[in-house]
């Protein structure tokens, strides 16, 4: 079964249509990849997904406990990464605390020091950090990897979302960049125009072109 699904999903702003007719289902413990050109819709679908936004039409929803992390930078900017810490657990009744502070020691960030003070690597691992202690069934993250260096999206992320999904945690992650999901992702949902153009496991869909 599907960890997430949409059925003719469409969003439109002011200007017209960011997301129109979109069918997606990604199937439980795979890490997909949303890609696409800039403006294709990949926030707009995450932010649906999180229901951060209402769709203009059709449906989506995640089935499991979500855990998102957002695109920019989300944090309290004033804030300690200990503090940060300590919301998780006083908001998150099942907060794994021993979890999330591995990874924070991991991306070697010091509990003490202000979110603002980090650098962009070291926010976005403190904010999945954080959405990891909750220990999601799906997590979402828009643009993961923007802010981190080529060599931390593999070793970093891709040794993480491995981890994650060996857990049984499905993960969708966005990026307008195809080639830094090279061994990261194992399915795929291309978006272009706000329509999806092409989805499938990687696997597959190498055999048939
Ligand atoms: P992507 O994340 O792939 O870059 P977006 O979902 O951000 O794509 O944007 C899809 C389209 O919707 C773009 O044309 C963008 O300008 C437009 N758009 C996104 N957010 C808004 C908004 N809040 N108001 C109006 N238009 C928006
Ligand atoms: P991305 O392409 O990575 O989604 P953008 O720069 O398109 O980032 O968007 C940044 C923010 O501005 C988002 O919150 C998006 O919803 C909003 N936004 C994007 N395009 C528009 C637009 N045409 N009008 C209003 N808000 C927009």
């Amino acid at each position: 079964s599907a960890a997430l699904v949409a059925a003719g999903l469409g969003k439109r702003y002011r200007r017209g249509w960011a997301l129109r007719g979109c069918a997606v289902a990604v199937p439980r413990g795979r890490i997909a990849a949303l890609v696409g050109p800039n403006g294709a819709g990949k926030s707009t679908l995450m932010a649906l997904a999180t229901g951060l936004l209402r769709p203009t039409e059709g449906t989506v929803a995640v089935r499991g406990k979500p855990g998102f992390l957002a695109q920019g930078k989300p944090l309290y900017q004033g804030f300690t990464v200990e503090e940060v810490l300590h919301a998780g657990r006083a908001l998150n009744p099942d907060w794994d605390d021993a979890y999330a502070r591995r990874l924070v020691a991991e991306a070697e960030v010091p509990l003490g020091a202000r979110i603002r003070t980090l650098s962009g690597g070291q926010r976005t691992r403190v904010a999945l950090a954080v959405a990891l202690g909750r220990r999601p069934e799906v997590l979402l993250l828009d643009e993961p990897l923007a802010d981190l260096d080529p060599l931390a999206r593999q070793e970093v992320m891709g040794a993480l979302l491995a981890e994650v999904a060996e857990q049984g945690t499905t993960v969708l992650l966005s990026s307008h960049v195809i080639a830094d999901l090279d061994g990261i992702c194992d399915h795929l949902l291309l978006l272009s125009g706000g329509r999806v153009q092409l989805a499938g496991d990687v696997e597959e869909l190498l055999a048939e072109h």
